[in-house]
């Protein structure tokens, strides 16, 4: 793959030496993608800032059709699309189909926005005076993506920033970049968007630090793990740009002794498992009470013995993990659960009969589970369902919000009194009563304390694109 680099709409090779992409079904290199030089992102963002004024003076509407279009053009390469992301991710390819879906839906509904950014008009301590609160554009966006749902996550971040009037540098990340090139590529073919409206740089950590530090960046928008979060934030400070991070969460999920157990063991056995774990909104604490204790275990396990893991190629629930480091990270996670003395029900890492090159890990239960673990502490980003016996909800609780991370919570629970006190105690931007997760696009999925600052979807994911400007208009 050569030119991987988009800059007021011409491709570029990238200037500096390339960094493989990884099939993680076969642990082979798919091949290698250069990576963009500083004067590379300097012009990027310099393109993006020259052509933000004229797009943003564009009718709303014209935006909008633009984002349809780019929805119509990624449907349209659907099957194409589909297969860099199962070969780079690993996943199977009905769900990898069901991302471009989800990818046009995004785009199809932000499209809607155009018409519904409103302004305000306060009453004046003046008279003959009247003060205007209008919304405009934040201007240029850098736009940095994780690698677990490639596509989604750049459209996620693209889609409200370009129907709000911003234009945008969007960097992938270096592990998943095929299919967000790709997806850019057909994108800037079919003309969907005025050249410089979306570049695109390609790169690690350093071009991504490089794109932050951009004097002409008005505001971050990142998906990844929380100390990267951190860094950008200390980047940011040099130019008070603003930050939008979507970071990473350990979310509980809490089986009380009235709950339904084949909901509970369905909705959980999802949330631990799909996309093999690699899901910032994943349960990784299963608080459950010790009544239903045994009995749900028995129903989880059985549920996770069901998934077929194998080739993101045949018809399969789950794939690999996606690169050597998460895999290495996964099973280190799982062999200090089993010294520190948790009970090994199902899984574990290896399979043998798949291609021993490949990053496998079964679905994982474990029992016994304490607060002191490892496995209690941090997330662990696989597929592991770690369950720790409850005895009372004052402990459930305690224990739900005893981390810094505040991105999901689950409650499974019939009893009204317990739901209203689990929506008003657990620490989280996002709880589910009784389902698994998966997030609206008319909600808002935002983490509390160190899961993120911003959030995307829904009203306050678009008006975060947006700033206030305040006009005292006086007339008299
Ligand atoms: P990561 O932080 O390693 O990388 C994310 C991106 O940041 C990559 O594009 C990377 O190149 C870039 N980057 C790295 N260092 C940088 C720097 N100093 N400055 C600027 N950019 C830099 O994360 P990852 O491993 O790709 O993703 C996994 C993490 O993402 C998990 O913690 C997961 O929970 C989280 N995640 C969160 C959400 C959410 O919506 N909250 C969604 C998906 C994933």
């Amino acid at each position: 793959m050569e030119k991987t680099v988009l800059i007021n709409g011409v491709w570029e090779a990238g200037e500096v030496t390339g960094l493989p992409v990884v099939d993680p079904s076969t642990g082979r290199e798919i091949c290698s993608v250069p990576s963009a030089s500083e004067d590379q992102v300097r012009r990027a963002v310099e393109a993006a800032a020259a052509a933000q004024p004229a797009w943003a003076a564009l009718e709303p509407w014209r935006r909008a059709d633009s984002l349809r279009a780019m929805a119509a053009c990624l449907l349209k390469n659907r099957q194409e699309l589909a297969e860099l992301i199962s070969a780079e991710v690993g996943k199977p390819l009905r769900k990898s189909g069901e991302d471009v879906d989800n990818a046009a839906i995004y785009l199809g509904y932000m499209a809607e926005w155009d018409r519904r950014i409103e302004g305000e008009i306060v009453p004046s301590d003046n008279r003959d005076e009247t003060i205007l609160l209008t919304r405009v554009p934040v201007g240029v966006i850098a736009a940095i993506t994780a690698w677990n749902y490639p596509l989604d996550l750049f459209i996620r971040k693209a889609a409200p920033a370009l129907v709000t009037g911003n234009t945008m540098v969007v960097k992938p990340t270096e592990v998943t970049p095929l299919a967000t090139i790709r997806a850019i590529e057909l994108i800037s073919d079919e003309e969907c968007l005025p050249d410089g409206v979306l570049n695109l740089v390609t790169g690690g950590g350093a071009v991504g630090a490089q794109l932050c530090s951009h004097p002409l960046v008005n505001m971050i928008t990142m998906t990844g793990h929380r100390d990267t979060g951190k860094k950008i934030m200390v980047t940011a400070a040099q130019t008070l740009a603003r930050v939008s991070l979507e970071l990473g969460g350990s979310a509980p999920a809490i089986v009380w002794k009235d709950a339904d157990l084949d909901l509970a063991a369905d909705a959980i056995a999802f949330a631990s498992f799909e996309n093999t774990g690699q899901v910032c909104t994943s349960s990784e604490r299963i608080l459950v009470h010790r009544d239903v204790h045994d009995e749900f275990v028995e129903r989880l396990v059985e549920r996770a013995n069901r998934l077929k893991v194998g080739s993101p190629r045949e018809d399969v629930d789950l794939g690999p993990l996606v690169s050597r480091g998460q895999f290495r990270k996964v099973s280190e996670a799982i062999s200090r659960a089993r010294t520190e003395g948790a009970t090994l029900r199902c899984g574990g890492h290896g399979l043998p009969a798949l291609p021993r090159e490949g990053y496998w890990v079964r679905p994982t239960v474990f029992t016994d589970v304490t607060p002191e673990m490892s496995i209690f502490k941090e997330e662990t980003f696989g597929p592991i369902a770690p369950v720790i016996r409850i005895e009372s909800f004052e402990e459930a609780i305690r224990l739900a919000n005893a981390t810094r991370y505040g991105l999901s919570a689950f409650l499974f629970s019939n009893d009204y009194r317990l739901i209203m006190r689990a929506q008003n105690e657990l620490r989280f931007g996002e709880i589910y009563i009784n389902r698994t997760m998966g997030e609206a696009l008319q909600g808002f999925h935002n983490g509390h304390q160190e899961s993120g600052i911003g959030g995307e979807d829904g009203k306050h994911g678009v008006l975060k694109y947006t700033q206030i400007r305040t006009i005292y208009h006086r007339y008299g």
